[in-house]
């Protein structure tokens, strides 16, 4: 048999003793690893890793798995905003469990819950309806653009969410760079303004978007475009794309959040220029 340990982790890092009773594994093992600090008792019958997340134990916990933005964080996937508190998942008829410090938000949706991280796929779904539009785009670009979601996954999911919402998934690309960048795409798409994305010009390099041939638009990403030589090599891309005939617009992270109207004024007017 495996230590009790490896195959906890082998198992997503939290598991149900009984899920190891086919490896070999016994409630003595069990007991053992957990006296010698190896595993974590959540709570009777549930066994935890040492470095499994707090929000994956607090499911647990719980009586369900994480899902929404904690676990598709856990998968690597952008998310717009984290959840406060960690978003269970609970299947179709679980128990749930008191538990100290409980401020879980309870999903009750349907398919196989395993304790741990949810699926991506089902995380995904999740977040659309707890979240929106919005953060489900975003994180479903992430996804793809990381190969995390083939196409019959993608099919799946589109398959789960309500009918209204499925053109999300139509819409999607693989070659998102950067969850803000999937945001302003759905938000222009939805003023009516489609963008070619991921644009090579001769002489300016790739840019993120371009409208009517003639406007660039740079989303610029929370942590990436710091620093003095950063801003000496957007300078001159600008300068290199204006000699082109461009004229470009760059947005934050702030502007894009926090200032929408003043991003879609802005592009609106320039299109109206590049029109003129
Ligand atoms: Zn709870
Ligand atoms: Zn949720």
């Amino acid at each position: 048999m495996a230590a009790p340990l490896a195959l906890v982790q082998h198992h997503g890092g939290v598991v149900r003793g009984s899920q190891l009773a086919p490896f070999g594994c016994t409630r003595k093992d069990l007991s053992v690893a957990v006296r010698r600090g190896e595993l974590i008792r959540l709570r009777p019958g549930v066994f935890a890793a040492p470095r499994c997340p707090d929000a994956v134990q607090a499911a647990a916990l719980h009586g369900g798995a994480l899902t929404c933005a904690g676990a598709l964080r856990l998968h690597g996937v952008w998310v717009l905003h984290d959840d406060e508190v960690p978003h269970v998942w609970l299947g179709e008829a679980s128990r749930t469990h008191a538990h100290h410090g409980c401020r879980c938000t309870e999903h009750y949706r349907a398919g196989t819950m395993k304790l741990g991280s949810a699926p991506l796929e089902h995380a995904l779904v999740h977040a659309y309806a707890c979240h929106g539009d919005e953060f489900f785009f975003a994180a479903f670009e992430s996804a793809w653009s990381k190969r995390l979601i083939g196409s019959a996954a993608r099919q799946r999911i589109r398959g789960f969410l309500p009918a209204g919402a499925r053109w999300l998934v139509d819409f999607a690309r693989s070659d998102a760079d950067s969850g803000l960048e999937s945001i302003v795409r759905l938000r222009l798409h939805i003023l009516g303004i489609s963008v070619e994305t991921q644009v090579t010009i001769a002489g300016v390099g790739r840019v993120d978007f371009v409208v009517e041939k003639r406007l660039i638009l740079e989303i610029d990403g929370r942590a990436n475009h710091a620093g003095a030589e950063r801003r000496h090599h957007d300078l001159a891309r600008d300068a290199a794309a204006s000699r082109l005939g461009f004229e470009t617009l760059r947005f934050d992270y702030a502007l894009i959040i926090h200032q929408w109207d003043t991003v879609a004024a802005a592009v609106l007017t320039a299109i109206g220029r590049a029109r003129a």
